[in-house]
């Protein structure tokens, strides 16, 4: 069965004339599902009764089960556990920050990169998700937001998955979210994070998208990146960092470079200053994100004062450079916590 979240509002329009039913229904369709919170075809009742069981018959109604909720102590992070059709389980974060409200969104059941750090990619790649799975996390997450005058106005994906790999999904997923008929989220306020899938860069910086291309970047140099992302030995960094600035001429937009700091592996300066040589004449951010503790991995954040030079000696090198204050820790929903979960 076809699901109902996997179709924007053209290709709704012509499965129902399709039906010969008139196209215009498929607004008033879009209309229950993403602005009036319906929560079954039975509740669209500006809709004939035949037609609705139609609609019943042959399109699959938002399914995605709400497991788990919790909240950070602090109030400003939600961490989201989904079960999936097949009983399987995926997250997502919304995170809160004075009146933006961020949804971290996962693309995949499980993670190929298998970065070090991270507990997405412990056990590998399970399954992608449908386009109808990704966006549904946005869904239910916007839908209790509306409850109390609030709507999702960001969207990371940054959640459990490489984009990249399920690059059919995703942007059908981004022209959702974009679409004024449903979540009306601008492309600026989209962003798609990637270990550096280079065809899949390549891809992007020809959509005629204003999306934000993130780079999981977190090494210098690549004998040391291929210990961290072991997916990386697929891609040597040189082309990765040519077709990030291709994506940043093609679109306009700048690039960010993540970089997880790690205690005694990346994080002494002279990585610092191989990574601003990298980098210099870029137009670019780097964000750093100090290490967040998983489960099973002898990993450790480094200390306060190694992540202050770290970033001093890249601002005095000229790099702008952020360092992302974590939140969530405390639930496992910061960067890298989101587990793969079995019920
Ligand atoms: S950090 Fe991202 S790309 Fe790397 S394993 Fe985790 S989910 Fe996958």
């Amino acid at each position: 069965m076809q699901e109902l979240c996997s179709l924007n509002l053209e290709e709704l329009k012509t499965w129902i004339a399709e039906q010969g039913e008139k196209p215009f229904r498929a607004a008033q369709v879009f209309d229950w599902v993403y602005q009036k919170g319906a929560e079954s075809f039975a509740d669209m009742t500006n809709l004939a009764k035949d037609f609705r069981t139609k609609l019943s018959e042959s399109l699959s109604f938002p399914s995605l089960k709400l497991v788990r909720q919790i909240d950070s102590e602090d109030g400003e992070t939600t961490k989201f556990l989904w079960q999936l059709a097949d009983q399987k389980l995926v997250e997502s974060v919304l995170i809160r920050s004075h009146d933006r409200r961020t949804v971290c969104v996962s693309c995949q059941v499980g993670c190929p990169a298998r970065c070090a750090f991270c507990a997405s990619g412990k056990e590998g790649l399970l399954r992608n998700l449908t386009p109808a799975e990704i966006v549904e996390q946005v869904l239910h997450i916007d839908r209790q937001l509306k409850k109390i005058g609030e709507r999702v106005c960001h969207i990371v994906f940054m959640g459990m998955g490489e984009p990249m790999e399920n690059y059919d999904a995703v942007l059908k997923a981004v022209s959702l979210f974009n679409d004024p008929a449903a979540f009306q989220i601008s492309q600026r306020r989209i962003t798609i994070s990637t270990v550096g899938v280079v065809e899949g860069i390549k891809r992007l910086s020809k959509e005629d998208l204003h999306v934000n291309l993130v780079l999981s970047l977190h090494a210098p140099n690549q004998h040391l990146r291929k210990k961290i992302i072991p997916y990386a030995r697929k891609y040597p960094l040189e082309e990765i960092l040519l077709a990030m600035d291709e994506y940043g001429k093609e679109t306009k937009r700048d690039i960010t470079y993540e970089y997880t700091l790690l205690a005694g592996i990346n994080d002494r300066m002279e990585h610092a200053d191989e990574l601003a040589t990298l980098l210099k004449g870029k137009q670019c951010t780097v964000n750093l994100i100090p290490y967040n503790p998983v489960d099973g991995l002898h990993l450790k954040r480094p200390e306060a004062d190694t992540i202050v030079a770290f970033k001093e000696a890249l601002v005095e090198a000229g790099i702008n450079t952020t360092w992302r204050y974590t939140k969530g820790k405390d639930i496992a929903a910061a960067c890298g916590q989101l587990a793969l979960q079995k019920l």
